[in-house]
């Protein structure tokens, strides 16, 4: 599977920076995200490396389904299934990225505000 040794998320993905983990499988692995800005607040990332939403490919379609059909499952162990909650991933500077591995906010457990600052 790619990986890239300076990757931050790589690293957790194989277990060498501890995290809060949520959940794992042969594609995705979420986990807690350090600085939440919601009482639940995860990311969900592909294991494999992939800087952001502008490196997708036509052969990651099923890569980007398994990720997004994920949320609702982590979602449920959150117990904000049913009271609501936000899927967002930042692209780039002016998207507010600073991982450079693909990955997607999902925030709840709270009333979130539109439009994001
Ligand atoms: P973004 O700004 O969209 O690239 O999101 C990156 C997210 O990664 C931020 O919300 C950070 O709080 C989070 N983050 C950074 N380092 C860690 C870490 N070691 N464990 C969990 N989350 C992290
Ligand atoms: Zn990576």
């Amino acid at each position: 599977m790619a990986a890239s040794n300076d990757c931050l998320f790589c690293k957790i993905v194989a277990g060498l920076i501890p995290t809060d983990p949520v959940y794992q499988d042969e594609v995705v692995t979420a986990f807690r995200d350090i600085n939440a800005q919601a009482p639940s607040h995860t990311l969900l990332v592909p294991n494999e490396h992939l800087a952001s939403t502008n490196e997708l490919q036509p052969e990651h379609d099923e890569l980007v389904g398994r990720l997004v059909r994920t949320a609702p499952i982590v979602a449920s162990r959150e117990g904000i299934h049913e009271s609501g909650y936000r899927l967002v991933t930042n692209c780039g500077r002016e998207g507010g990225q600073t991982v450079m591995h693909l990955h997607f906010h999902l925030l709840g457990g709270r009333q979130l505000s539109w439009p994001p600052g």
